[in-house]
């Protein structure tokens, strides 16, 4: 519970983003807590209040007109700073709460009574609170029933949050199995295609060069199959992998990066200049080292014919994060088409020919990367080569 008072006010603000309620409508179940709240303390005004960055938001209201309040004023934002029911019996006689605008003007308040809404990890969202416009005291039994409604709140937000993760997973799932369908689907049609041909065309007679040819454009499509299976079972291992975050110092795991890469790299006249200062971060080693390879391997393998590969990895730190960079010198993407190559399957329109892959690459990256609380993106525009991102957050103390 007394970590909440240790982790900063951003953490505290992404486990309240977290539960995605911010700024939706009511809902009964909030609405009957909220209520309860006020009949189990006599009290006239009773809130669900989540504790915004500059503002205190009600889920749900009882006695006041007002959606949300600033958080200057917001007694709610006293009450999340400790651990147990914040209980201010007259306002007036309270140096913290005397001047405050919600005392001196409406809706006047004189009593306040506020449990917070404290999350597993020990983050204090907001309160469910009581309030009234007289001073007045509160019995042991008032303060255990307000406790327990908040307990009660906090387990409704928890449902909540892990509806709309199924739900959501629910959806990715569909799609996703819908893509893996149509995408292994084009090799196996050309193989029964090819099949087809090969016995009507050549039942009783030799093969000779041409039906050798249709034999091998059926061994192509069986190896394309076999890596898109194989890029498939990659991207799942990322997805269930256990996620042990530990501190991994970026500048030796480069090195066996470029080790894996060596003959790739040696026959493609690649050079790869990586920055002598990289930071220390927390990630899981091995996911965040095939993340990395995907990324080089890339950034060497996308560029025009005749090019000799260039690729820079550097980073800035800020704010406990850092930010690595794996720019290129290659044949950079179009912004329309930069979201979707993160995606499973995903290539761009003509890499067929030019560039072989499966597509799985940068949807193994994303995935792993924020499997390990990171972000990915990318800049880039056609023929002005690529700036592929990762944000992953720094070892501590580093
Ligand atoms: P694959 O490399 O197997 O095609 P990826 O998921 O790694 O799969 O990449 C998806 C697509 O994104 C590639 O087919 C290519 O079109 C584009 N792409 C990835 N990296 C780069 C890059 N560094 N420069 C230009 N295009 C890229």
């Amino acid at each position: 519970m007394g970590k909440s008072r240790l982790c900063s006010e951003e953490s505290r603000l992404d486990a309240l983003r977290r539960y995605r309620i911010l700024d939706t409508t009511p809902e009964e179940a909030f609405d009957d807590l909220v209520h309860l709240a006020a009949l189990v303390c006599r009290a006239p005004i009773s809130l669900l209040s989540l504790v915004d960055q500059a503002r205190q938001w009600f889920k749900a209201k009882e006695g006041i007109e007002e959606s949300e309040l600033p958080r200057e004023s917001a007694f709610c934002a006293h009450a999340i700073l400790g651990t147990d029911v914040l209980v201010v019996p007259d306002t007036h006689g309270d140096a913290r709460f005397q001047t405050n605008p919600l005392v001196l003007g409406a809706p006047g308040i004189r009593f306040y009574a506020g449990a917070p809404l404290v999350t597993p990890e020990g983050y204090g969202l907001g309160t469910l609170c009581v309030i009234d416009r007289v001073p007045r005291s509160i019995s042991p039994e008032e303060i255990r029933a307000l406790r327990a409604l908040a307990r009660e709140v906090m387990v409704h937000l928890e449902h909540r949050r892990i509806l709309l993760e199924v739900t959501e997973c629910a959806s990715e799932l569909e799609a996703f199995s819908s893509t893996v369908a149509h995408d292994l689907r084009a090799p196996l049609r050309a193989m029964r295609g090819i099949g087809e041909i090969v016995r009507e065309d050549y039942s009783g007679r030799p093969l000779g060069t041409e039906g050798v040819a249709l034999l091998d454009r059926m061994t192509d499509a069986a190896g394309r199959m076999d890596a898109l299976i194989e890029g498939l079972l990659a991207y799942s291992r990322v997805s269930r992998q256990e996620m042990i975050l530990e501190p991994v110092a970026l500048g030796p795991l480069l090195d066996r990066v470029l080790e894996d890469l060596g003959p790739d790299l040696a026959s493609r006249q690649a050079s790869v200049e990586v920055s002598s200062d990289l930071p220390v971060v927390r990630a899981h080693r091995l996911m965040l080292g095939q993340a990395l390879i995907n990324l080089v391997s890339n950034g060497v393998k996308f560029v025009a014919p005749g090019t000799a590969p260039r690729v820079t990895v550097s980073a800035t730190r800020a704010k406990g994060k850092a930010i690595l960079a794996v720019v290129d010198n290659g044949i950079g993407i179009a912004p329309e088409l930069q979201e979707r190559l993160f995606r499973p399957f995903s290539r761009l329109p003509g890499a067929d020919a030019a560039f072989p892959g499966t597509g799985f690459g940068l949807a193994i990256v994303r995935k792993a990367v924020e499997r390990m609380g990171g972000r990915v993106g990318v800049e880039s525009a056609p023929g002005q080569g690529s700036r592929f991102w990762v944000e992953l957050p720094l070892a501590s103390g580093a």
